[in-house]
């Protein structure tokens, strides 16, 4: 049976969606935010909007929207490292509820997931999506539509997991979203590996830039990433202007975020991830009240079976000394989640 576009948006949105009895949870506030208005919509205004577009579109003549820089042309269907065609993939989208409580807030997070990557990393949990590239190949119409929807059914935001080989066609969306009434701060979602040329046109688009931070030495990024060596120094380069745009996480007063920066760095086993580098330098090159998310997470996926190093858990203990080397280096705007996990395991191991 052929799925015609509007009943994929249907059906995915109603998969996502199945814990919301109501388009609207009953335990949602009244925004009073009347003051605050996403970053891409006062472009508009300036009309500076539909150059960017035009912009970020020339890219795929000559792909270079990553440190990969193919130069593929992707207009006449010619498919770099990410093997991304030039319409958008899809996999799935709907109200996420296991981000980062200010981006969760009482509705969730307006998740969608764009399939294929520039990176493919090979513990990567969401390999089928990103290695593979399953999903629907769909117009930049039906991503704009996928994100009145998420509005509708009050997602505090748009969400765009693993944005960068797609990100003329995520600009082109907003764009079209925005003359439809689109109202919420973007979240781009990313494994970090951003070039900072692509980064600036991005200025004054994005509100809430969420990177990871994933390795801080170079072999093991090669190793794990595909032969992305530059990968820390590329992304430590990334961070620091997606600081530069966006600052420190605000959240309205109801603690949703609103505009800002939130790392991710996910611990691996046996130091992989070199999380004591990665905390100094935050320390030493952030605001100390940056918001980072030390995530203990970490699941044996895809291919990290053929690694023994890294084919197990982390540890309770590999955790705890995450947490105590941000708190050395002076973090303050650590997770909450991540603070809470670290009092469990620290009641835990004291009682
Ligand atoms: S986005 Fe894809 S095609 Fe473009 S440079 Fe990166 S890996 Fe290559």
């Amino acid at each position: 049976m052929k799925i015609n576009r509007r009943d994929f948006i249907k059906n995915s949105l109603l998969m996502g969606s199945s814990l919301l009895l109501s388009p609207i949870s009953p335990y949602a506030k009244p925004e009073k935010e009347e003051q605050w208005r996403p970053a891409y919509e006062k472009l508009e205004e300036e009309g500076k909007l539909s150059q960017r577009v035009q912009q970020a579109y020339t890219i795929f003549e000559h792909c270079q929207l990553c440190p990969r820089r193919c130069g593929v042309n992707r207009k006449k269907g010619e498919k770099g490292f990410c093997r991304a065609p030039l319409r958008p993939v899809i996999f799935n989208f709907h109200p996420h509820f296991g981000e980062e409580m200010p981006l969760v807030g009482d509705n969730g997070s307006g998740t969608i997931f764009f399939s294929n990557c520039n990176l493919r990393c090979i513990f990567c949990q969401n390999w089928p999506i990103s290695h593979e590239g399953r999903g629907k190949e769909i117009q930049d119409e039906d991503v704009a539509d996928m994100m009145i929807s998420l509005q509708k059914i009050g997602c505090h935001n748009i969400n765009l997991v693993t944005p960068t080989h797609v990100m003329p066609n995520i600009l082109n969306a907003t764009r079209i979203a925005l003359k439809k009434g689109l109202h919420l701060p973007l979240v781009y979602n990313t494994s970090g590996y951003e070039r900072l040329e692509i980064l600036k046109i991005l200025d004054g688009i994005v509100d809430i830039y969420m990177p990871d931070m994933k390795y801080m030495d170079s072999d093991q990024a090669a190793k794990y990433s595909a032969g992305a060596s530059d990968y820390p120094e590329v992304t430590k380069k990334a961070i620091m202007e997606m600081n530069r745009q966006v600052g420190e996480l605000k959240t309205d007063n109801r603690g949703i975020a609103l505009r800002g920066l939130i790392i991710r760095h996910l611990v691996m086993p046996n130091r992989v991830a070199g999380t004591e580098k990665f905390v100094r330098w935050v320390s030493a090159s952030l605001p100390k009240s940056t918001y980072v998310n030390i995530m203990a997470q970490y699941r044996v996926e895809y291919k990290a079976f053929n690694y023994p190093e890294i084919s197990r858990g982390i540890s309770v203990q590999e955790f705890l000394e995450a947490m105590d080397w941000a708190e050395k280096y002076g973090l303050t705007n650590l997770d909450p989640q991540s603070i809470a996990n670290r009092n469990f395991y620290r009641f835990r191991q004291s009682n």
